[in-house]
C-alpha cells in the first residue's frame, strides 16, 4: 500500500475511533490486572454482561494479591454467568505466579506474558498494548476480520489466510506511537461496523481502500449490467446452513451444570457423587457412572474442582 494511502487509512479509523468509540470501564485504565480480567472475561462473552461482572470482580478482588489469595472456589462462585469457568482459575493462577514469581508486576513483553498460565497470543498482546502502550499486533475474530476484509478481500476469498499472514499485515498497519488506539479501533469497527452478519460499509472509515467492498462493488455493477442487457443472472448460490451443534446435552454444558451444583453449596460443601449425577441428568442409572466420573475427573484436572473419595467440591 503507497504511503500516503496507509496514512490516510490510519487517520481515517482514529477518527473514526474518536468519535464512536463506546466508554468501557477498561478503556479507562492502563493497569495491567484490570486490562487482564477485562480480556479474559471478553474471551466468548459479550460486552454487555462482562461489564457488570467485570466491576464485581474487581470489588471483591481489588488488587491483584487479593485474587492470588482468594480460596479457589470464591473465584469460580464470582465466575457464575460467565461461563468458561476454566477461565477463572486460569486468571487466578496467573495472578499467583505474577505475585510469586513477578514481585507483583507483570511483565511487560509478548513473550514474557505468554508464559503466564492461560494467556495466549492474544491476551498477551492485548495486555501488552492496551496496559503498556506497546505498538504489537494482535488477533481475535474482530480484527481478523476487518483485516481479511479491508487488506485481502471478501469472505469467500480471505477465509483461507492464516494467523501468520493476518498478523504480518496487521503489523504493518500499526501507527507508531498509537497502538493503543489503533487495536481498539480496530475492534471496535468489527464489533459495530464490519459485523460477521452485515457488515455496514457506506458508514466504514476503510471503505475508499476495503478490497472486500471493492470486489462487491464490482460485482454490483456487473450484475447490474448484465440486467440491463437482459442476460439473467445465475441464479444464486445457495450458502450452506452451518448446523449449530446444541449446546444443552453438550459436554461443555454438563461441564457448567456440575460447577453450578457446586456453586449452590454453602461454602465448604461437597456433594456426594450418587447426588450429583441425577442433579445432571433426571434419568440417570448406573450405567451412566462411568460417564460421571470421567466428567469429575476432567473438572478436577482443570483445577475446577476437587474429587475427595465419592464427594466433589470446589477446590
Ligand atoms: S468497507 Fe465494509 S467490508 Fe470493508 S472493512 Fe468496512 S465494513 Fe468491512
Amino acid at each position: 500500500m503507497p504511503p500516503a494511502t496507509l496514512q490516510a487509512l490510519r487517520e481515517a479509523l482514529l477518527a473514526w475511533f474518536a468519535r464512536n468509540a463506546r466508554d468501557l470501564p477498561w478503556r479507562r485504565t492502563r493497569d495491567p490486572y484490570r486490562i487482564l480480567v477485562s480480556e479474559i472475561m471478553l474471551q466468548q462473552t459479550q460486552v454487555e454482561r462482562v461489564v457488570p461482572k467485570y466491576h464485581a470482580f474487581l470489588e471483591a478482588f481489588p488488587p491483584l494479591e487479593r485474587l492470588a489469595d482468594a480460596p479457589t472456589a470464591e473465584v469460580i462462585r464470582l465466575w457464575a454467568g460467565l461461563g468458561y469457568n476454566r477461565r477463572a482459575v486460569n486468571l487466578q493462577r496467573t495472578a499467583r505466579v505474577v505475585v510469586e514469581e513477578h514481585g507483583g508486576s507483570f511483565p511487560r513483553e509478548v513473550a514474557a506474558l505468554r508464559r503466564l498460565p492461560g494467556v495466549g497470543p492474544y491476551t498477551a498482546g492485548a495486555v501488552a498494548c492496551f496496559a503498556f502502550e506497546q505498538d504489537v499486533a494482535f488477533l481475535d475474530t474482530n480484527i481478523r476480520r476487518v483485516l481479511r476484509r479491508a487488506c485481502i478481500g471478501p469472505d469467500e476469498l480471505a477465509g483461507g489466510v492464516g494467523d501468520r499472514e493476518l498478523l504480518a499485515l496487521g503489523a504493518a498497519l500499526v501507527p507508531p506511537g498509537r497502538g493503543w488506539a489503533w487495536n481498539q479501533a480496530l475492534i471496535e469497527l468489527g464489533a459495530l461496523v464490519c459485523t460477521a452478519a452485515v457488515p455496514a460499509c457506506p458508514r466504514c472509515p476503510l471503505r475508499p481502500a476495503c478490497r472486500a467492498y471493492a470486489a462487491r462493488a464490482a460485482a454490483d455493477e456487473a450484475l447490474i449490467g448484465a440486467m440491463a442487457a437482459g442476460v439473467h443472472p445465475l441464479p444464486a448460490r445457495r450458502v450452506a446452513e452451518r448446523k449449530a451443534q446444541p449446546y444443552a446435552g453438550s459436554r461443555r454444558w454438563y461441564r457448567g451444570r456440575v460447577i453450578d451444583a457446586l456453586r449452590a453449596l454453602p461454602p465448604g460443601g461437597a456433594l456426594p457423587l450418587v447426588e450429583l449425577g441425577p442433579r445432571l441428568k433426571p434419568d440417570y442409572a448406573s450405567a451412566d457412572e462411568p460417564w460421571l466420573r470421567a466428567l469429575v475427573a476432567d473438572l478436577d484436572r482443570d483445577g475446577l474442582l476437587v474429587v475427595e473419595g465419592e464427594r466433589v467440591r470446589l477446590p
